[in-house]
């Protein structure tokens, strides 16, 4: 079992209340299993060294090779095992993301297993399609006397390093596309939900030995993996952080994926389905409390209906729950998240922002536990906190705008998406919005529910990152594409070759000319003399 150890810390360290961050002094080193629904302590989880991160990186080193040579197929084989273990964990899993992120089991259930093993299915079915070498050129190649195709090969090791949110699922997202792809991988999941780690680390155990490893630990951690160095890095988490990864990596010039965070934007126009729109903003704002890199952080809703939003909105947040047994928006994660969370909130209120719900003093959060309810603010000023970083909490500011064109400027100008939506009855007009606005998915009638849509892509434009998870671009991510061109007439030398002869740059500029020239006239000539000049150039190479 790969549940935290529940005994206690034999050294307990002072105090630190609510932030489980890891214990550095202890021998050997532990992170702190922490419920923040209740402020307790589940128990404490064996942490990894620096050093140990560079001894799995070596042993993933050592099988790589073994797991590229098994070929996408039989990779597809392999993790369908792994499928089925997370399968057979099933409660085990939904109970501990459900504690340590301090999320209903519903969410765990839907937001964390259910697209880990649709991604993982998906990937068995799409990985020996799209990993086929790719023939390429197929009438300009011969032309120039090559048969070309693209390879695409593993990395070798691939680095991952996943947050807390989302512990299983943003785990996953990155090391079924680099598996499948025929790297190893190493995984450094989040050190506020290493209960999580552990379950992973056993169910990849369906792996061939060394394939895919889980170490885990902090910060310190994650850069010893960074600078081990790997091949490749994928690293799902903040802007800030993603910059000394990015960093860290340069200097090794090891390529990343960079999955990081978001202030999504939701554009209700002036037709919106209200009561679509209503019950879709509140998920998309409130879901896992906020926290999800795709979470709406700005509702820009055209003023003709936005009395009448409002309402709907308001009406339904009071139906759900948000405390005590069965709540479905829980508590906030992290310590450090909710600070940010009240900063932001006092911010917008002393800078004119009304309150339209929810409690801003944050008072409510009993006995170390970090609960927050769930807030709905209406007003914008430039230099709200909450337009300018990200939230990553229960917050929902709404803005209301004279137009969909006011909207479509400030969901691009106010902050940065990840992803973004536009709600609308009329398809047409939706989509000529979505095609506006900046970020990395844009739904229309939907809000973040396409992180779990493995078809697609997941990946962001400028603050939010750069590479792409998820889908053929997803895996492809993972592959060095190669050339291999053949000469398909190895037997005759060809015309670029030594000497730079008379006959050889004529033939090449009049290659040239027909390429390059404007008329069909010019074209005809020039493929004259090119075929009258080949010959006497391919005669003299030396
Ligand atoms: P974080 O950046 O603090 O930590 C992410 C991971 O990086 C953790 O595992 C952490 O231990 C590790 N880390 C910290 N310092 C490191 C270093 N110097 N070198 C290497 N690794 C290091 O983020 P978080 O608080 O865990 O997660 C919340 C953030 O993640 C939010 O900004 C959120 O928007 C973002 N996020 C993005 C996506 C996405 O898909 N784009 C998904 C979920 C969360």
């Amino acid at each position: 079992m790969a549940q935290p150890n529940p005994k206690p810390n034999p050294n307990p360290k002072p105090n630190r209340k609510r932030d489980p961050r890891p214990v550095r002094t202890d021998e050997p080193p532990t992170l702190r299993s922490f419920e923040p629904a209740t402020g307790r302590v589940l128990g404490t989880v064996r942490a990894n060294t620096p050093a140990d991160v560079r001894a799995a990186v070596e042993r993933a080193r050592r099988a790589a090779p073994g797991w590229a040579a098994v070929g996408p197929a039989g990779r597809a084989r392999a993790m369908r095992e792994v499928r089925f273990r997370i399968h057979g964990r099933l409660d085990e899993l939904i109970e501990v993301i459900s504690r340590e992120n301090g999320k209903p089991p519903a969410e765990a259930l839907t937001h964390d297993v259910l697209p880990t093993v649709l991604g993982i299915k998906y990937m068995e079915w799409l990985a020996p399609r799209a990993l086929r070498a790719e023939r390429v050129g197929r009438l300009i190649a011969p032309a120039f006397g090559f048969s070309s195709r693209i390879d695409y090969r593993p990395f070798g090791v691939v680095g991952c390093i996943s947050p807390w949110n989302y512990p299983l699922m943003l785990s996953f997202l990155g090391i079924i596309p680099a598996l499948m792809a025929g790297n190893a991988i190493v995984l450094k999941p989040s050190e506020f939900t290493p209960g999580v780690g552990e379950e992973i680390r056993e169910v990849l155990e369906a792996l061939p030995e060394g394939v895919a490893q889980v170490v885990l630990g902090g910060g310190d951690v994650g850069a010893a993996l960074v600078d081990a160095p790997c091949d490749k890095i994928c690293f799902v988490g903040s802007g800030a952080t993603g910059r000394k990864v990015a960093e860290a990596a340069a200097k090794h010039l090891t390529p990343t994926v960079m999955e990081l965070g978001g202030q999504d934007a939701a554009i209700v126009c002036a037709d919106a389905d209200l009561d679509v729109a209503s019950s879709g903003v509140l998920w998309g704002a409130f879901l896992n409390a906020g926290q999800a890199c795709c979470a709406i952080e700005r509702a820009y809703v055209v003023e003709s209906i936005a009395d009448q939003f409002e309402a709907h909105l308001l009406e339904k947040l009071a139906r759900v729950r948000t405390e005590g047994e069965g709540f479905e928006i829980g508590p906030i994660t992290v310590a450090r998240q909710k600070e940010v969370v009240e900063r932001h909130v006092r911010d917008a209120v002393a800078k004119g922002a009304r309150v339209l719900a929810g409690e801003t003093d944050g008072a409510r959060a009993p006995k170390g536990s970090l609960w927050h309810s769930p807030v709905v603010l209406e007003g914008r000023s430039e230099d709200m906190a909450l337009f300018r970083e990200e939230t990553f909490g229960p917050v929902l500011p709404i803005v209301r705008v004279r137009d969909e064109e006011e909207a479509v400027r400030r969901a691009n100008e106010d902050g940065f998406n990840l992803t973004a939506s536009v709600w609308t009855r009329d398809r047409t007009n939706g989509r000529a919005i979505a095609s506006r606005v900046v970020a990395g998915t844009v739904t229309i009638n939907d809000h973040a529910a396409t992180a779990g849509a493995p078809w697609g892509l997941w990946g962001g434009v400028g603050e939010s990152g750069y590479g792409r998870l998820y889908g053929e671009l997803g895996l492809k991510e993972f592959t060095v594409p190669v050339h291999v061109a053949e000469n398909i007439l190895p037997r005759v030398k060809r015309l670029w070759w030594y000497p730079y002869d008379d006959a050889t740059v004529r033939t090449l500029r009049a290659v040239t000319d027909v390429i390059a020239a404007p008329t069909w006239g010019e074209k005809v000539a020039a493929a004259r003399v090119a075929a009258r000049s080949a010959l006497s150039a391919l005669r003299s190479k030396i």
